[in-house]
């Protein structure tokens, strides 16, 4: 491997280096940033996870430090001219505090939203969690992260008590003998993770993996199944099926560790596997070709990712899988169990520290009222005054703008515009606010509909911790300060908590200053371990220093000399009995069927060498060179069936709106499915298109389902 870009050159100190992550996805492999004369490279280093690998995104992501496009001033929406202004840092802040006073004023705390970001450090989701309860009294926050692993959230909390990505080290994908991923694609969206699949099968292990699409990761494994766009669920019931009959059932496990197994025999005795064959495609021999090599091995590992989550039945999807782990009694027993792969950088720590609508920092409930009082003594605030429970991050969204909906949003660390369903639905109603502010340090689409931009610092321009898709707390160190005109997101929420207190104190907010909301994020940490202090996830012995020393530290860990937990479900589960508990699922139909008018199933995903709505790596010279547009992939008979060559403009229609794109055919793709993925805005994105059906458990939209049809341009 070799060094990254460098960013361009920026007159600065002598060499000096740090030792941090990526500033990208949920595996945060371990990097190094110097900074000399020529500007700042990224270094390998050896860290357990990545162990010196990066993928293309992490070995330029220095490249955006200085990049042209770089937000250095507030901006301010001209009223004459409608057009986005540079303006002082004081001028922007105080059109954000009069207009949330207005708002306020006229229309209740709950005008005012606030809609955060699965990247955020978990220092920078503890303070925007608090400032909402606290300085804004709204019970109006959500983030993105719903749009991520919400619903393998929901399902490990009602089946384990408790909701970690990975509940063991990554390192125990090297040591199963089985190991069966379900709608991820680590090959394009975690590279250095494929290592560890490699390693397995290096060992002797069987990989198998379940995907619409034949991707760079099913075609590394032993065996593919490729069902229709949701059917997971219906083959996870029928893999389960087969091993009831088989005999593969681990009674004593079942019996000792578990509740609820007998409603979930019963009720998967009518997936025998035909049928599932007839729904999904998958063929009879090669479901019992799964749940043998997952039935008879010593140690097995079934991971879902967004594949099999991102639908309007994501949590019973995921709670069919685990469902067959427990049977096979793999959860607890080192290179056995479930996990879910984590997509966000801090996908894990930004739904555990009070971002989500329904949470209090530690990852408890906010209608909890021993919970509410505990937050509200660190807080220093009545518990009373807290506000209750928020509405998940579509139904807010949707919600803008609208009668008794909010009015004003406050946006940290997301692009709504191209990252939510429904996309061009979403952003009328971010049109139809009245205060819209979003702090970035780009101007992303969302950016550029605000009123209000205010420029926030970089991952390598501020300290702080990430938690990655193990549940492992890691250290983000800052290599230089923002440039000039640049804030942290920290000194943002500060000062504007002390602007708000100034404008309205009452018994809540009086006192309210930068010391109530700290711009030192050592001081943030310090708070937020007192706050998650007895929750589900306890951070309170887990110090800097102590992440310093030990290539990170798992979380629960609840004393600074006390062991910290690599490993969950060992003895007991996290339940009040201590058992997991089996919930039976049936299979039902994506919310939106195929019809005359709209034949085609359409699925969305990521590539390799972009991330999420792109406004980062869009900008990244070797990233956009790699990967510089959209595309619309299709199977090469539905190609010659519509009279589609391969890279004519094709356009995807579907209920709610059209893509544009280039086809790629390939035969990768089942002929009745068409994929998209979803980085690029315009014409060309896929959000215009996808389905706003919502789980009715996690609030997860249906973004990998719906129905379309796709013509020539
Ligand atoms: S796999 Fe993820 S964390 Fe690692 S270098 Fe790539 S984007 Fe960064």
């Amino acid at each position: 491997m070799t060094d990254g870009a460098r960013s361009t050159t920026r007159p600065g100190p002598s060499p000096r280096e740090v030792a941090t992550h990526c500033p990208y996805c949920a595996l945060q492999c371990g990097m190094v940033l110097r900074e000399d004369a020529d500007g700042v490279a990224v270094l390998p280093r050896q860290f357990p996870t990545n162990r010196g690998g990066l993928c293309q995104k992490g070995w330029t992501a220095a490249e955006l430090l200085d990049h042209p496009d770089r937000l250095t001033t507030p901006l301010l929406r001209d009223p004459a001219s409608g057009e986005l202004r540079p303006a002082s840092w004081d001028a922007a802040l105080q059109r954000i505090v009069s207009g949330i006073r207005a708002v306020q004023a006229e229309s209740g705390r709950d005008a005012v939203a606030v809609f955060g970001g699965g990247g955020l450090t978990n220092e920078k989701a503890y303070a925007l969690g608090k400032f909402a309860r606290v300085a804004l009294r709204t019970r109006h926050i959500d983030y993105n992260g719903r749009f991520c692993m919400s619903s393998a959230a929901a399902a490990g909390l009602r089946a384990f008590g408790v909701d970690r990505g990975l509940p063991f080290p990554l390192a125990d994908l090297g040591r199963a003998d089985t190991l069966l991923l379900v709608g991820a694609n680590p090959a394009e969206t975690m590279p250095p993770l494929v290592r560890w699949l490699t390693e397995q099968r290096r060992n002797g292990g069987r990989l198998i993996v379940v995907d619409p699409r034949a991707t760079a990761t099913a075609r590394q494994a032993d065996l593919h199944l490729q069902p229709l766009p949701g059917t997971d669920l219906a083959v996870a019931n029928a893999l389960l099926h087969i091993a009831l009959t088989e005999g593969w059932i681990d009674r004593a496990y079942v019996a000792e560790r578990t509740t609820g197994y007998e409603e979930v025999r019963r009720s998967v005795a009518a997936w025998w596997p035909a049928r599932a064959e007839q729904l999904s495609g998958v063929p009879v021999a090669d479901l019992e070709a799964t749940a043998r090599a997952l039935g008879t091995a010593g140690r097995a590992i079934i991971l879902t990712a967004r594949g099999a989550e991102q639908h309007a039945k994501g949590v019973d999807t995921v709670t069919a899988y685990v469902n067959l782990a427990l049977a096979l009694g793999l959860p607890g027993r080192p290179g056995s169990g479930y996990g879910c792969l984590t997509g966000q950088g801090n996908g894990q720590g930004g739904r555990e520290h009070g971002q989500k609508a329904d949470q209090l920092p530690g990852y408890r409930r906010i209608d909890d009222p021993a919970a509410r009082e505990h937050v509200a003594g660190v807080w220093g605030v009545p518990a009373d005054e807290l506000p209750g429970p928020g509405v998940p991050a579509y139904q807010l969204l949707d919600s803008l703008g609208t009668p008794g909906g909010p009015r004003a949003l406050l946006v940290l660390g997301s692009n709504p515009v191209v990252s939510a369903p429904r996309a061009a639905h979403v952003e009328r109603r971010l049109r139809g606010l009245d205060l819209l502010v979003v702090a970035d340090l780009l101007l992303s689409e969302t950016a550029a509909l605000a009123d209000v931009v205010l420029p926030t610092a970089q991952w390598a321009e501020e300290d702080g911790t990430m938690t990655n898709l193990e549940g492992r707390v890691l250290r983000r160190r800052a290599l230089r300060p923002p440039p000039p005109g640049v804030r942290t997101d920290l000194a943002i929420l500060s000062d504007l908590a002390t602007r708000l207190a100034a404008a309205e104190p009452t018994a809540a907010t009086t006192g309210t200053s930068a010391s109530r909301f700290p711009t030192d994020p050592a001081a943030v940490f310090a708070e937020l371990r007192r706050a998650s202090a007895g929750g589900p996830a306890d951070y309170a012995g887990i110090s800097w220093p102590r992440i310093d020393a030990a290539d990170g530290v798992f979380w629960p860990c609840p004393t600074e000399d006390g062991p910290d937990t690599p490993r969950l479900f060992t003895d007991r589960f996290a339940t009040p009995d201590g058992r997991a508990r089996f919930h039976p699922v049936d299979h039902r139909p994506a919310a939106e069927p195929v019809c005359d008018e709209y034949p085609l199933h359409f699925t969305t995903g990521r590539v390799l060498a972009q991330y999420q709505s792109g406004t980062q790596s869009r900008r990244v010279d070797a990233l956009r060179r790699a990967a510089p547009d959209a595309f619309v992939e299709l199977h090469p008979d539905l190609a010659a069936r519509l009279g589609i060559g391969d890279g004519e403009p094709v356009r995807v229609t579907s209920r709610r709106g059209e893509l544009q794109a280039p086809a790629r055919v390939s035969p990768t793709i089942r002929p009745d499915t068409v994929f998209a993925p979803f980085h690029w805005p315009g014409a060309a994105r896929a959000n215009s298109v996808t389905n706003d059906a919502v789980d009715p458990i996690s609030g997860m939209p249906e973004f990998k389902i719906c129905a379309v049809r796709v013509e020539r341009a």
